[in-house]
Parts: structure tokens; C-alpha cells; sequence
């Protein structure tokens, strides 16, 4: 079997051209902008490339962006200050703190300080809460993009047996509870997960986010399995720089029915996913519908 290509690149403008299409009419019906704050701590060179792109892409949707850039050394007060202001300003709809935070500062404590309806990453203890509960909540971007395009291929997902390789609190575990809410069979598996490939072939749906280079081979996968690809590798091959997935493409594509690539996968998912939390929290905010499809 060769696997289809699920193409996030495309996915992912499909739903930038939804969001927008959201924020045109709440402009346009309502007189409402809705504006997304992004909080920088420090200099690291790939957060600065994701706050770019994040703020770039906010404002091709027409909605607001606003950047807070702050010095390495920021204190904790200076920065509970910010977001502090930051909630309480009507104009903005969705925080993000960009994380990894400078080491002095206590990650748990900024973003629990976010007003959870501001919470676009869906971070915040409370979100984390609703999420397990299966209430409405704010949901991590990476997992909802998986969801959404696992949703797109399948329909529905209900009774399909589904393994989450890796346990983040920012990928595995929430990928685990929106696939419950779609009614699939779940396994968590992670790094003392005993026969980990035994665990991987029985699944209908895989979804990898472990954080190492082609873990996952071809003969793990069940033949026709839906295989979600998380990870973001950057290996050097043949003396050039390669982004890679944790699923070795070329022998997984092989049997799977369908598989997302690195790059083109979840990847440009992950910030369409932040500007539909973004309109999401509006309307909410506003007591308006809230856009469909958009959500978990
Ligand atoms: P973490 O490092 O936080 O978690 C990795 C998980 O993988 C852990 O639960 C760990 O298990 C598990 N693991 C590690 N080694 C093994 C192994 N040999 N066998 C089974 N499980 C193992 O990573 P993240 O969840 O933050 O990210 C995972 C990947 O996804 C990374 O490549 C990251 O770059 C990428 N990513 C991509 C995003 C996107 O936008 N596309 C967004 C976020 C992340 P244990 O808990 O037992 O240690």
C-alpha cells in the first residue's frame, strides 16, 4: 500500500482562510477585532522565528497582533505584570507566553496567571482540567490540528483503536484526551512502555510525539493505519541539514494508509490552530456562536 499524503501546508490555509473569514464578519456585524498577545522572554533564536511567524500570520487573518519583547533577565513580577495588563485589556482575546521561559522563571506560575478565557494555548491548569472532564475549554493547538485532520480523513473516528507514542502535557496527553472525546480506544505509550512496537501495530490511528529522529518504522505500523507525525527533528544526512519526523517516511508510507510528512504535516497546523483559539476566545468573550469547526 502507498500511503496518502495528508497535506497540512494546504490543511492549514484551509483553516487561516475560515479563521479569516471569522474575523471578517465579526468586523464587519459586530465592530470587533480580535487581538492576539504574544509574550517573548529572552532572545532564543527558534522562538523568535515562531513569534515572528505567529505575529505575521495574525495579522494576514486581520486580526490584531501585539508583541511584548522582554529582556532576558526580566523578573517575575515585571512579568506577571505584563500578562496581568494583558488580561485585563479588552482588546486582547488570546495570550501566549512563549515558551521555553529563561530558567529563573516559573513556567507553572506565568501561565496558570493567564486568564484561562485568554489562554489560546490551552496551557492553563484550569483548560487542562475541562479538557480531561471533556467540558468546553481552550485546546492545546498541536493536538487540535491532529484532531482536525484526523477528523477530515475519517469522519468519524469513534471505536478505532488509536496509540499516542509520548506524554507531554503539551502534546501526548491532551492528543489522548480529544481522541477519547472522539470516542477512539486509547494508549498512552512513552519511553518505559513495555513492546512498544506490539503496542504501535495494533493501532487503527498513530500519533508520534517523541522527539526522536525516525523512531517509528515502517514494519511497526499497521497496514492501512492513519499515522500522525508530531515530531520536529533537525538531523544532518549526506553533509546537509534535514528536518525529519519520529516515523521513518519512506518505509511507514509504505504501509500506511495515510501519514502526514515532516515538513508539510502538523507543523503549519500548530498556528492555524492558534488563530482559530484566538477567534474561538472572541466570540466566546463577546457571548457570540462560536465559528464551526474550529473547535474540539
Ligand atoms: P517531550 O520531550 O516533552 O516528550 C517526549 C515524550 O516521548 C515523553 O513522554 C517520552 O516518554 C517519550 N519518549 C521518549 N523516548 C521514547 C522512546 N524511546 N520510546 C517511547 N517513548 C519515548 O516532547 P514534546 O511532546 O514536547 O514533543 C514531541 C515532538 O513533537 C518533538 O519532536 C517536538 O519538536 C515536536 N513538536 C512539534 C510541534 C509542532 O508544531 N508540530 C509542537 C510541539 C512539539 P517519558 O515521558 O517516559 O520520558
Amino acid at each position: 500500500m502507498t500511503a496518502q499524503i495528508i497535506n497540512g501546508k494546504a490543511f492549514a490555509g484551509t483553516v487561516r482562510e475560515k479563521v479569516a473569514g471569522h474575523v471578517a464578519r465579526l468586523k464587519e456585524e459586530h465592530g470587533i477585532t480580535p487581538g492576539l498577545a504574544v509574550v517573548l522572554v529572552g532572545e532564543d533564536p527558534a522562538s523568535q522565528v515562531y513569534v515572528r511567524s505567529k505575529g505575521k500570520q495574525t495579522v494576514e487573518v486581520g486580526m490584531k497582533s501585539v508583541e511584548h519583547k522582554l529582556d532576558a533577565d526580566t523578573s517575575e513580577e515585571d512579568l506577571l505584570a505584563v500578562v496581568d495588563q494583558l488580561n485585563n485589556d479588552p482588546d486582547i482575546h488570546g495570550i501566549l507566553v512563549q515558551l521555553p521561559l529563561p530558567g529563573h522563571l516559573n513556567e507553572d506560575l506565568v501561565i496558570n496567571s493567564i486568564d484561562p478565557a485568554k489562554d489560546v494555548d490551552g496551557f492553563h491548569i484550569s483548560n487542562v482540567g475541562l479538557l480531561g472532564t471533556g467540558q468546553k475549554s481552550m485546546v492545546p493547538c498541536t493536538p487540535l490540528g491532529c484532531l482536525m485532520m484526523l477528523r477530515d480523513h475519517h469522519g468519524s473516528l469513534s471505536g478505532l483503536d488509536a496509540v499516542v507514542v509520548g506524554r507531554s502535557n503539551i502534546v501526548g496527553k491532551p492528543m489522548a484526551q480529544l481522541l477519547l472525546g472522539d470516542s477512539c480506544t486509547v494508549t498512552i505509550a512513552h519511553s518505559r512502555t513495555k513492546d512498544l512496537p506490539d503496542v504501535v501495530r495494533r493501532a487503527d490511528i498513530v500519533v508520534a510525539a517523541v522527539g526522536r529522529p525516525e523512531m517509528v518504522p515502517g514494519d511497526w505500523i499497521k497496514e492501512g493505519a492513519t499515522v500522525i507525525d508530531v515530531g520536529i527533528n533537525r538531523i544532518e544526512r549526506d553533509g546537509k541539514n534535514k528536518l525529519v519526523g519520529d516515523v521513518d517516511f519512506a518505509s511507514a508510507s509504505e504501509r500506511a494508509g495515510a501519514i502526514t510528512p515532516v515538513p508539510g504535516g502538523v507543523g503549519p497546523m500548530t498556528i492555524a490552530c492558534l488563530l482559530a483559539n484566538t477567534v474561538t476566545a472572541c466570540c466566546r468573550a463577546n457571548g457570540l456562536a462560536e465559528p464551526e469547526g474550529l473547535t474540539a
